[in-house]
């Protein structure tokens, strides 16, 4: 491991969060109101904390926030409310400054649409007093030592238009909040015809400029997001005949029966972290089903009707090519060469399309590879996964007193409510007791350049 040696007159953060996505944001509202409880109690210091992120404004899915489309968690499952029901960062206390609450209300529904909740977090992240970098990537954490422990990272960011100097935190935790990466197949690569759905809306706004007579799509995947890209390109390009490939039957719907919802509460993340390994897996596969692969009722209702107008109209332009998988997307000047197998009967197809989406969804990036020589010091599991302890800490051994924290990333120890949203107000809550507890200097935070 390569160290920094300690420099005394550096002033040290208590805790740097890396990301400002909901799970970091619902974190510095955590420190903001624990700071505000503790100055009605003189003697005891704040928590400092500063949080750096890549994007140069807040922004949660931006390429995906389609009209209509609506959340997959209910409205009290905000930043705060199972944390502090009194909190000013409620989704009802942003309702109630945009003059909509009594209109919320009327509508009698626990679903906002994604526009409207997106309009919250940036609210919520512009409202909170809190130390925020944007338009910075945090490209090295480097271990620092004193007394022969590592007892601080220094936290090394990049502007991401390279125009200023890199910026150094140190910090005595780091909570990693970086989210989940895009996940293409083999041998797939992204460009202005084969997207992911993470640039959904830019690219085919883009599309609907340089090629507004699009005659054919093909979107692959079974999820939702599959399902909401193959109804917006329905939709908005009304000449062009759109291809779900899909290896189910059909769209399946998401469980969110009161029961299985469950799983997603805080109490179910105590159970499945003290599960035994094979009752974890048995618990992610019965309840997979609430998240991954599925589809809402209602958009799949939607959707097949309309494929039967269609067939009343004599007109499909909504082809359901089920059991099948595409085998090759092949850029040819401005169309994609793209094959679809049938793996029923191997039979296969060649559609030339103007743009292929997968809709593939995420992978969880191992948490290590921000760490540096320190990945090396991470505890792994039988399956190679990183030792998280109940308080989300990364097991790095006893000569790292500095912590590392998890928020996502945890699906195999703390269950699939990981890296969703329902939640993130007690999980920030949990790891700000751990860090609060394990504090002990009050220095104020400061920026090293
Ligand atoms: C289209 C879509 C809809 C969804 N809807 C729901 C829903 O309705 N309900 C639900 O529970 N979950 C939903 N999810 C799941 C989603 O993971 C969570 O909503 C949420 O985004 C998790 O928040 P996060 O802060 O952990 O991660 P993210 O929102 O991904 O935020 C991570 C942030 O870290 C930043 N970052 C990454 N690396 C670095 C770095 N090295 N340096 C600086 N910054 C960095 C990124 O720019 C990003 O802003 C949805 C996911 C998608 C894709």
């Amino acid at each position: 491991m390569s160290e920094e040696p300690f420099d005394g007159d550096r002033s040290v953060l208590d805790l740097v969060g890396v990301g400002f996505g909901p799970s970091n944001l619902a974190l510095a509202i955590a420190v903001a109101e624990h700071n505000a409880e503790r100055r009605r109690t003189p003697g005891t210091p704040p928590v400092t904390a500063a949080f750096v992120e890549r994007q140069r404004a807040f922004g949660w899915h931006r390429g995906m926030l389609l009209e209509d489309a609506t959340m997959q968690v209910s409205f009290l499952k905000d930043l705060v409310t199972l944390r502090n029901p009194k909190s000013d960062f409620s989704f009802l206390c942003y309702l109630q400054s945009r003059d909509r609450l009594i209109d919320f209300i009327n509508q009698k529904n626990f679903f906002p649409s994604r526009m409207e909740f997106h309009d919250y977090l940036q609210w919520a992240a512009e409202l909170v007093d809190g130390d925020v970098t944007y338009g910075r990537e945090v490209v090295a954490i480097r271990p620092v030592l004193h007394d022969g422990d590592v007892a601080w990272f220094d936290v090394v960011s990049a502007d991401v238009t390279g125009a200023a100097e890199p910026l150094v935190h140190r910090a005595r935790n780091l909570v990693l909040g970086t989210g989940l990466t895009p996940r293409l197949p083999d041998g797939v690569t992204a460009d202005d015809r084969i997207w992911h759905t993470r640039d959904l809306l830019p690219s085919a706004e883009r599309l609907k400029v340089e090629a507004p007579s699009s005659k054919r799509f093909v979107v692959v995947g079974a999820g939702q997001s599959a399902a909401e890209a193959v109804d917006y390109l329905h939709r908005e390009f009304p000449q062009a005949e759109v291809n779900a490939v899909i290896t189910r039957y059909g769209y399946s719907p998401a469980d969110d029966s009161a029961f299985a919802n469950r799983i997603f509460d805080p109490a179910a993340v105590d159970d499945f972290f003290a599960a035994p390994a094979q009752v974890k897996q048995m618990m992610l596969d019965y309840h997979g089903n609430t998240n991954y692969s599925v589809v809402d009722q209602d958009l799949i209702e939607d959707l097949s009707r309309r494929v039967y107008q269609e067939k009343v109209r004599g007109e499909e332009r909504l082809r359901l090519l089920n059991v099948s998988k595409v085998t090759e997307a092949v850029r040819l000047g401005d169309k994609v060469h793209t094959v679809v197998e049938s793996m029923i009967t191997g039979e296969r197809q060649v559609l030339e399309a103007d743009a292929v989406v997968f809709a593939t969804g995420y992978r969880q990036p191992d948490p290590a590879a921000l760490l540096g020589d320190l990945a090396a010091e991470c505890r792994r599991d039988e399956a190679g996964q990183v030792v998280v302890a109940r308080d989300y800490r990364v097991d790095l051994g006893p000569r790292v007193r500095a912590g590392v924290y998890l928020q996502g990333g945890t699906e195999h120890t703390h269950g699939i409510s990981s890296s969703l949203l329902s939640n993130t107000s007690v999980r920030s809550a949990e790891i700000l007791a751990s860090v609060a507890r394990r504090t002990t200097s009050t220095q104020q935070p400061s920026l090293i350049s």
